[in-house]
Parts: structure tokens; C-alpha cells; sequence
């Protein structure tokens, strides 16, 4: 089926999007939700197993504790009521990766419920509220073998592992997001990343959107300005990246906006995101009315958190990120400007990290933003993902600092540590990216570059120490730019005096 898609300053023109999230937060438990089975990410297929997880007839649940706590923190944190009892229930439904062929989950009494969170784009706040965060347990994970798609349809057969079902799961669900059009996207992106930071601050998550652990499904309709009635929805299953959110909503607005144009209607289905294409193709329909058959899941207790417990758990988070980011520039003594490419980019957790490492925060800045950004951009990939860790950085920064490579360097020095040969002095060791340390051959270099250019030691000797530059840029070719500039420009002036 051929697809119009509406550029995306006419779709702003015309139409306001209604935005829904939900995000899955995968819990970094030792064990699963409702047995004592490791709770870890990959392993050998069908390992991290038990009768409970595997569905078999007979086993019992048992809630984990922790997982309970987990859940309360991450809704304290996003401004939720905290249930005072609630229960989970089973959301029946058929398919392999569900071995119990109903999923564990709750869903008229979550734990959580009426919240928001602020988010910050271009200087403007916007508040997201939140519906629900509620617990459920993970399913198993299918592969489609054989097919072009990696999708079932057309596969030969398909395998299916049981280790990540029943891992724990947070569902924070949003209300309708209702922004100005052209904000849409970067405001689905601003969300996803300050939960995701939020996340990792409360240390209940690995929070890795690149191995799954922060799922974002994104629902999507568009209705005529001045139309208060919201549009058929969308909803764009199991994005795992932040870019990839923004192109979602981005995509998905221009798609609905084609359809309405051409006076169709939306379907109301999921949807699945390519990452290559940054496009979405048709996943299957989905009406409101699915029926799920809920009931109380009748082999585990209710939970009812004591307000006490609540409280305490209260005086466990972390400071609020909009003091937490008003207190670190304050620290770190950035302008407005600067700390608005660092939020932007998403950089604020990796210099802090780095900056617990020793770096000052300016050259950790410096890195995060400028080179590391360029190259996380151009690779499509986040920047926490762009292959260099807060403590690499720091290394690299402190070689800086002993004068061992200079910035010029030390970018050379990135490139090994991204393609991966080893430690920061095992990259300059394999390049031979060290500065010359040693006076005797920067002195040959700049006798040879004096005598090539014997007008520009008279101009020199003149007291015109401007012209040093000219031998300075002779000699750093002369050392493949390994020679540190100030020390050669030193020698050229004893030299000369
Ligand atoms: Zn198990």
C-alpha cells in the first residue's frame, strides 16, 4: 500500500497531534517478579527458568519484595498516589512467548496513579501527566528464523526463550500529551529521556534502551486544529531510542496527516518502527474493546504498602532533576547556553560521571558535547552509546593534562578507543599518538623550519612573535602534530631572543 506523506510543516499547519507514552521499565532485581530465577539480561536460551516462570501446572507465585519497592520509588518520584492496597491480575491472551498464556499484570488497581513530570525543551516546561505506573512481568522472547523480515510471517519456524519471562516490568502510562504541533516530537523525545535519567537515579533500572530495557511504545492521532474530539490512534510498539522516538511521532504525524487529507480514516493498530528507514509499517488492529478477560490473579495476596513504609521509602529519592540541574551548573559554572547543549544533548549524567572521575568540568564538557556528540550523531546512536565511558574520557582528559597528547591527539585517541583496541595507553602506545616529550627533536624541527623560512626569524628576532605561528604550524607537521605547540613556540623565542 502506497503512503502519502504530508511534509511536516503542513501537517503543523493544519492538524494538533494528541500524544500517548507508555514506557516499560525493566527492573534490575537479582530475581523475576513471581519466582527466585535470576533476573538477567541474555545467557543461554532457557536457562534463568523455574515451573513458576515457565507457566507449568501447579507453581506458585510469590511477589518480589523488592520489585514492590522499586515500583512505589519510581512512582513517588513521578508525583503518584501510592495505592494503599491494590492487586495484580491476569490479562489473559494466547501466544507462545507467554507460556502461561495469561500475563501477570494489574490493571484497574495499579500501584501508582495521578502523576506528572516537567520536561524541558527549548527553555519551555511542559507538564506530562501520568495516569498509572503499574507492575507486570515480562514475556519470553521469540525469534522468526528464515524470513526476509525477521517477523513471522514468512519465517520457516521460530524460537522462542523463556529467560526474560517474568523479569519485572514498571508500565508508566501517560494521559493525552496536548502540545503545540511542531513540538510534538522533541517533547516525546524530552519525556523519554528525563524518565530514563529519572530511572537511573533511582537505580532501579540499568535503563538501557539499546538491550530493551526501557521500552517506549508511542500512540499518536491527529484531529483538525480548533477540533477539541481526538483523532484514531496509532501506537508505534517497542521504540528503543530516543532518536528513535522523535522520528516516530515524526513519521507517524505526517502518515496520519496523508490519510486525512485524502479524507480516509486512521485504522487504529500497532504499528512497528524501522530503525533504517526511520519509518513505521502496520502491525496488526487493535480496537479499544479487546477483551482481555481481566480478573484478580487468585494465587497471590493483595499488596498493600503501610503509609510508614511509603514515607520512608519517600526519603530514599533522589534530589528532583530540576534542582539537581540548577544546582550542577551552578557547580560546574556553565552559562545558560552551554547547559542547554549539554541538556539537549543529553549529557549531563555522563559529565557528572565523568567529572567524579577527576575531569573539570569544562573539558569534560567539552568532549561530551562537542567531539563525542558529532560522532554519536553521525553513528545514529545515543551518546551514552557512542562507545567511550565516563571513565575513558576522564583518562584521556588526564593525558591531556601531563601533557602526554594534546586535544588533536587525543580525538585520534577516541577513534581507538571506539573501535575498540584497548586502553587509552594502549591506543597511544599501538598509534604511536604521543607527544614528542623530548627538546632535542622539537629543536631540529624548528632549526630545519627556520632555515626553509629565513625572513621569518629576522621578523622574529624583530619582536614580532606573531610570526612564531608560521614555524610552530611547520614543525607540528614535521611531528605528524606531535609536538606540544607551546613548548616548540617557547623554544623558538629562547632561541630567537
Ligand atoms: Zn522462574
Amino acid at each position: 500500500m502506497s503512503e502519502t506523506l504530508v511534509p511536516f510543516d503542513e501537517v503543523i499547519a493544519k492538524y494538533d497531534p494528541a500524544l500517548g507514552l507508555e514506557v516499560h521499565v525493566e527492573l534490575n532485581t537479582n530475581t523475576k517478579m513471581f519466582c527466585g530465577c535470576p533476573a538477567l539480561f541474555g545467557g543461554e536460551p532457557n536457562t534463568h527458568v523455574c515451573p513458576t516462570c515457565l507457566g507449568l501446572p501447579g507453581a506458585m507465585p510469590v511477589v518480589n519484595g523488592k520489585a514492590v519497592e522499586s515500583a512505589i520509588r519510581i512512582g513517588l518520584a513521578l508525583n503518584c498516589s501510592i495505592a494503599e492496597w491494590c492487586r495484580f491480575a491476569r490479562k489473559n491472551y494466547f501466544y507462545p512467548d507467554m507460556p502461561k498464556n495469561f500475563q501477570t499484570s494489574q490493571y484497574d488497581e495499579p500501584i501508582a496513579f495521578d502523576g506528572w513530570l516537567d520536561v524541558e525543551v527549548e527553555g519551555e516546561t511542559y507538564r506530562i501527566e501520568i495516569e498509572r505506573a503499574h507492575m507486570e512481568e515480562d514475556t519470553g522472547k521469540s525469534t522468526h528464523v528464515g524470513g526476509a523480515t525477521g517477523r513471522i510471517h514468512g519465517a520457516d519456524y521460530s524460537l522462542v526463550d523463556y529467560n526474560r519471562a517474568g523479569i519485572p516490568l514498571i508500565e508508566i502510562v501517560t494521559r493525552p500529551i496536548l502540545v503545540p504541533a511542531e513540538k510534538a516530537p522533541a517533547v516525546a523525545r524530552a519525556y523519554v529521556g528525563q524518565l530514563r535519567d529519572l530511572i537511573l537515579a533511582l537505580g532501579v533500572s540499568d535503563a538501557r534502551m539499546d538491550q530493551g530495557s526501557i521500552r517506549a511504545d508511542v500512540n499518536l492521532s491527529l484531529a483538525p486544529k480548533g477540533e477539541t474530539k481526538l483523532g484514531t490512534r496509532s501506537e508505534t510498539k517497542n521504540v528503543n531510542s530516543l532518536r528513535s522516538v522523535e522520528r516516530a511521532v515524526r513519521f507517524e504525524m505526517s502518515r496520519h496527516a496523508g490519510i486525512l487529507d485524502a479524507g480516509g480514516s486512521v485504522l487504529q493498530e500497532t504499528r512497528h518502527f524501522h530503525e533504517d528507514t526511520g519509518t513505521t509499517s502496520s502491525g496488526r488492529e487493535k480496537s479499544d474493546a479487546e477483551d482481555y478477560r481481566y480478573f484478580p490473579e487468585p494465587d497471590l495476596v493483595p499488596v498493600a504498602p503501610s503509609r510508614e513504609w511509603v514515607e520512608e521509602l519517600r526519603g530514599t529519592l533522589p534530589e528532583n532533576p530540576t534542582q539537581r540541574r540548577a544546582r550542577l551548573q551552578e557547580e560546574y559554572g556553565f552559562s545558560d547556553l552551554e547547559m542547554r547543549d549539554v541538556w539537549a544533548a543529553g549529557a549531563l549524567p555522563l559529565i557528572e560521571a565523568t567529572v567524579a572521575e577527576g575531569t573539570a568540568p569544562q573539558s569534560a564538557r567539552k568532549w561530551w558535547v562537542a567531539e563525542l556528540l558529532r560522532r554519536a550523531n553521525d553513528a545514529g546512536v545515543e551518546l551514552a552509546e557512542v562507545g567511550v565511558t565516563p571513565k575513558q574520557v576522564a583518562e584521556v582528559q588526564a593525558l591531556v593534562d601531563a601533557k602526554t597528547i594534546n586535544d588533536k591527539l587525543a580525538r585520534q585517541v577516541f577513534d581507538g578507543l571506539i573501535a575498540g583496541e584497548g586502553t587509552a595507553a594502549e591506543v597511544i602506545e599501538k598509534r604511536g599518538l604521543a607527544l614528542v616529550s623530548d627538546d632535542g627533536p622539537l629543536l631540529a624541527a624548528i632549526d630545519e623550519a627556520l632555515a626553509a623560512q629565513p625572513d621569518i626569524a629576522e621578523k622574529i628576532r624583530g619582536g614580532n612573535h606573531a610570526a612564531a605561528g608560521a614555524v610552530i604550524g611547520a614543525v607540528m607537521k614535521a611531528t605528524r602534530g606531535q609536538a606540544d605547540a607551546a613548548r616548540v613556540r617557547e623554544l623558538i623565542l629562547e632561541k630567537l631572543a
